[in-house]
């Protein structure tokens, strides 16, 4: 391919980041190897020294991860991406590349309940701070800001709510004081929201979810600037919390059909949440995609759709959510998400349970609360299904 910014994001997907091997494949190649072998003792050492850039040893240099990092690169319009072995291990690796003993940093309440343990209890075991504050309230950001302040950690739409950030409202207030914006894209993905473009310095993903879109494999990423992600490079090739290449292939076939699957289920979303709005057991929607949203202009102006994330209360309590749940035959009682197969969660006792029911009230975490992540299927067949349990509370 010529350079990534001379084609347009459909055909990224499909080409970006593919080097052909001797044998000249149609397909990108799994290499499924450990380490490398050098022509000579000189190439070994220029190799090991970083002089040569050549493969070594795959717990830093894979041609298969290589290839996912650079398609991922181009699609979110970053200069460079380094993959990870989870989204998880995203995260933790970017926090220890680039934040010290005595750092602090501004994050959303909102957050995935594991990003929300490792900066809320693990990480100021190791002297680095977080203060949680309002996802959509950005002078709350501003407020909380110390001189210690390194990063500021976010992730929009938030889960469950689907409650907007401001990335560029944002990014103003952090780069006013040399604060790095770091968003978890892992819910829009670059085919709806390119947070880069709106000024911030890093996203992150959990390519378990959307990236991959069936269900089969773990694995994260970190893009952005080659002068951050060689920070996070040096703590994964020290540490080795890395894709494998098999998850990398995996993965950039499931990049491939990113761009029409968002789309088809974030059509699929927006349906099943108007016919949600619409019916008299339901008491609120929440999906950025309809007026109702509080945020719907900033949604509109932010991502190119509402994504395929639905979150809906039902006229009742755990009692008559659980009904809709147990009741269901086709959606899967889950809490993964971003698979083409639709799921369903209750977030007050899945993913939201850990936390007590005073933190649960103020997210706005209540009993009656389901989460949809909506698939390929008809959506016919989701909403009857949803039907028979709603038509019985
Ligand atoms: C799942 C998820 C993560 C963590 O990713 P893993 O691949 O499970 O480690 C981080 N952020 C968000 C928004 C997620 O949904």
């Amino acid at each position: 391919m010529r350079h990534s910014q001379d084609y347009s994001i459909e055909t990224l997907a499909v080409r970006a980041g593919q080097e052909r091997s001797q044998f000249n494949e149609h397909s990108e190649a799994l290499y499924l190897t450990s380490s490398f072998v050098f022509t000579s003792a000189a190439q070994a050492a220029a190799r090991f020294s970083g002089e040569d850039e050549g493969n070594v040893y795959s717990r830093f240099t894979n041609p298969t991860v290589t290839a996912f990092q650079d398609r991922l690169a181009a699609l979110e319009g970053a200069e460079a991406c380094v993959a990870t072995a989870s989204g998880m291990s995203a995260i933790l690796s970017l926090v220890m590349a680039l934040c010290s003993s005595g750092d602090h940093i501004v994050a959303s309440t909102g957050l995935f309940g594991a990003t929300q343990q490792l900066l809320g209890t693990l990480m100021p075991r190791f002297g680095i701070q977080t203060s949680f504050v309002s996802q959509t309230d950005a002078a709350a950001w501003g407020a909380a800001t110390r001189t210690q302040t390194k990063l500021f950690f976010l992730e929009t739409p938030s889960n469950p709510l689907t409650e907007i950030a401001d990335i560029a409202a944002l990014v103003a207030i952090a780069h006013a004081q040399g604060i790095l914006v770091v968003v978890d894209n892992c819910f829009c993905t670059p085919i709806l929201q390119r947070p880069l473009d709106l000024g911030a310095d890093l996203v992150v993903h959990s390519a378990t979810k959307f990236l991959d879109g069936q269900g089969r494999v773990l694995g994260g990423a970190v893009a952005g600037p080659k002068r951050l992600t060689d920070e996070v490079f040096k703590f994964l090739r020290t540490a080795g919390p890395t894709l494998s290449a098999f998850n990398a292939w995996v993965l950039l076939k499931g990049l491939e059909t990113l761009q029409i699957r968002l789309q088809a289920q974030s059509a699929r979303a927006l349906q099943l949440a108007q016919w949600l709005e619409s019916h008299p057991r339901v008491a609120r929607v929440h999906y950025p995609g309809l007026p109702s949203h509080p945020q719907f202009e900033l949604a509109r102006r932010q991502q190119s759709s509402g994504g395929a994330i639905v979150s809906f209360v039902v006229k009742g309590a755990r009692a008559e959510a659980w009904k809709v749940v147990d009741s269901c035959r086709l959606l899967s009682i889950t809490a993964n998400l971003g698979d083409t197969k639709t799921t369903l969660t209750h977030p007050a006792s899945t993913t939201h349970g850990r936390i007590t029911p005073e933190q649960r009230a103020a997210a706005g975490i209540t009993e009656n609360l389901l989460r949809v992540a909506v698939g390929l299927e008809a959506v016919v067949d989701l909403q009857n299904d949803l039907e028979t349990g709603l038509s019985s509370i």
